[in-house]
């Protein structure tokens, strides 16, 4: 009997990260990792579930090199390295796609048409697909959507007041990061049966920050529209903008389409503010007053924001933080959460400080949840592949 192995990739411009799973029903990591610095002096990490980290330098390399590395180092020393399926994280399934879904040439075809709606990210995503069918030809490729957990929200959530042919052509609010909040969702099913079928607001706050207002386990609103770069700020987003600023910059500023590309989604944010760092745990660290301003005006759009998603809920019945800071910063966490009494928010020190499930001390359940996004993949990789 073989000992197959699922993959999980989620690539980026230069990096792939990627989780190997065993075959089985509900599948745990046995490693997570990344390729970093592709083009460059790139990197192997290696983080095996029962053991410690480890690094391989690779040197200059590509994606069907860094498949090949990752498949070496850490596939065939999880078992015999047969590899029964592939899934990726995709980030844009536009309108059609809102299910995982098996990935033949018409779908790329497809995938393709959508690279100017996540130009940042689908083209590295649709790179990896390419090269995964080069490496592992015989395996099952599926595509998971971080659009298609918010395809049926609301209309008023879906739509911009612009002429209405616009929304026709797809200018549409798509919301992204929904691996994440079905990741969640799930996870309040079995955790907190009462909460899952309520009002819950889930903040998903890492490099990438979004929030989701999810009622009955349903995106209602999320904060991130048409492109990955709209509602909070982020690393090196910029979160919502006037769109004047764009008009003034083009405009007045000369700035190219490319350049103002590159601003909003590599300048700007917490590093743009800051002039320090994308990485709120500088941030924290720093006694710069631009580092403390970046991190008041993270926490002040998160703010917002629950405020508005109290209202289009009528009410929360939990707030969720995850995502890298979400998971960690205690301090972030008590922020957002201050005076909040008037939506029965209230955080319990000690609990927050250890990162606890559970941090709040008012009648509002505060929850903190690793969010495993490559595991929401996994899961729909074992439902894909075809049963022995
Ligand atoms: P990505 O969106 O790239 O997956 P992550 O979810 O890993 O990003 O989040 C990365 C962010 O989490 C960085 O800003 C990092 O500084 C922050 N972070 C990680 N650990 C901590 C911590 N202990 N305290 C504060 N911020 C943290």
């Amino acid at each position: 009997m073989t000992t197959q192995r699922l993959l999980v990739l989620n690539a980026g411009s230069s990096s792939i990260k990627f989780a190997v799973y065993e075959r089985a029903p509900d599948p745990g990591a046995l490693v997570t990792g990344q390729v970093e610095n592709i083009t460059a002096a790139a990197r192997l990490i290696m983080r095996p579930a029962d053991g410690k980290a480890e690094t391989i330098a690779l040197g200059q390399t590509d994606h069907v090199a860094a498949l090949q590395e990752i498949m070496t180092h850490a596939v065939i020393p999880t078992g015999d390295g047969a590899i029964a399926g592939v899934g990726h994280r995709i980030a844009h399934g536009g309108l059609e796609f809102t299910e995982p879904t098996r990935i033949d040439e018409t779908v790329v075809a497809k995938l393709k048409t959508l690279e100017p709606l996540a130009p940042l990210h689908q083209p590295h995503n649709l790179a990896a697909v390419a090269a995964s069918h080069r490496v592992f030809p015989d395996a099952v490729q599926i595509a998971c959507f971080d659009t298609a957990f918010h395809r049926g929200h609301p209309w008023v959530n879906d739509t911009f007041a612009i002429p209405r042919s616009y929304y026709d052509k797809g200018v549409r609010r798509y919301g992204f990061h929904g691996l994440s909040y079905d990741y969640v969702t799930d996870k309040l099913q079995s955790i907190a049966p009462d909460i899952a079928t309520g009002r819950v607001i889930i903040a998903h706050l890492g490099n990438g920050a979004s929030m989701c207002a999810v009622k009955d386990g349903r995106s209602i609103a999320s904060t991130m529209g048409f492109s990955a770069l709209d509602g909070l700020p982020m690393g090196t987003r910029c979160g919502q903008l006037d769109p004047g600023v764009l008009l003034y910059l083009l405009e007045h500023e000369g700035m190219s389409t490319a350049e103002i590309t590159a601003l909003l989604y590599k300048e700007s944010g917490l590093k743009g503010i800051s002039c320090l760092s994308n990485d709120m745990r500088e941030l924290e660290a720093s006694s710069d007053p631009a580092a403390k301003e970046a991190i008041d005006y993270f926490v002040f759009r998160i703010r917002r924001e629950v405020g508005a998603m109290a209202a289009v809920l009528g009410g929360i019945d939990a707030i969720v933080f995850c995502g890298g800071i979400g998971e960690n910063s205690a301090t972030i966490r008590a922020n957002v959460c201050e005076d909040m009494d008037w939506l029965g928010l209230q955080v319990d020190a000690s609990a927050n400080a250890k990162n606890a499930l559970r941090i709040n001390a008012g009648t509002v359940p505060i929850l903190v949840i690793p969010t495993d996004e490559e595991r929401v993949i996994a899961r729909a990789l074992v439902a894909a592949l075809p049963s022995d």
